[in-house]
């Protein structure tokens, strides 16, 4: 299995494509410089917790303000090596990325998936795939789902308005623009019904999409709702 595991994926490193062994994607001197987030992270947010933390233990911010979702993990910090394979995944059109990626979001994942859990990406507005060609939280999602043997349904949330980028804005002007701009797609709404919905990203910023995207599930009927992303951003905004 390792063999033509092989075959079919060249042992090419993710991000410096250096031609020597790699494991799970990277070379080991990439894996060491990529920030992946280990330990006891927040319960809510997934940001690395500093000092003597507990599983389960909240950030300071999710403490003040809390999540509209229960639990949140992420795979990895969006600095350093971290930031440059989700640049390279969002815009480098390297959707090979996802094989790899979506295995290390699977492992954060892993204490999230109960037997009710579902799975859906966070939409992209349609004119913002037809320009990069795909959902880069949908390719995430997919692996995810299928490494964890759950549900996955891609259209169950949509976009109504193509939302300007969020990049350089306040937590605020954030949540106002993306307020209202996700809906459930109606013929979706049964599938989450008495479900856990578990959301994927690649980023997470202030979480204000996941926080409308978790919202609309449970105004739909899903019996919880739990976030997990690629890389968070380990700052407050
Ligand atoms: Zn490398
Ligand atoms: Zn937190």
């Amino acid at each position: 299995m390792q063999r033509l595991a092989k075959l079919i994926y060249p042992a090419q490193c993710l991000t410096c494509d250096e031609m020597i062994e790699v494991t799970r994607g990277l070379c080991p001197t990439c894996w060491s410089n990529t920030p992946f987030i280990v330990d006891h992270p927040c319960e809510a947010c997934g940001r690395p917790l500093i000092g003597d933390a507990q599983e389960g233990d909240l950030c300071d911010d999710c403490c003040a303000h809390p999540r509209a979702w229960d639990r949140g993990r992420a795979a990895m910090l969006y600095a350093g090596n971290g930031r440059s394979i989700v640049l390279r995944f969002k815009h480098g059109d390297r959707t090979d990325l996802a094989y790899s990626a979506g295995q290390w979001l699977a492992n954060a994942a892993a204490p999230l998936i109960t037997p009710d859990t579902v799975v859906a990406p966070v939409p992209l507005h349609w004119v913002r795939i037809l320009r990069r060609r795909y959902n880069q939280a949908a390719l995430l999602a997919a692996r995810v789902a299928k490494l964890h043997d759950r549900p996955y349904i891609p259209d169950l949330l949509k976009r109504s308005s193509a939302t300007r980028t969020l990049d350089g804005m306040t937590a605020e002007q954030r949540r106002d623009t993306v307020a209202g701009a996700i809906r459930i797609t109606v013929k979706r709404a049964d599938n989450i019904k008495g479900k856990r919905v578990l959301l994927i990203d690649d980023v997470m910023t202030t979480g204000a999409t996941l926080t409308q995207c978790a919202e609309v599930c449970l105004a739909a009927g899903a019996k919880g709702v739990d976030v997990a992303v690629l890389a968070r951003v380990d700052r407050d905004t």
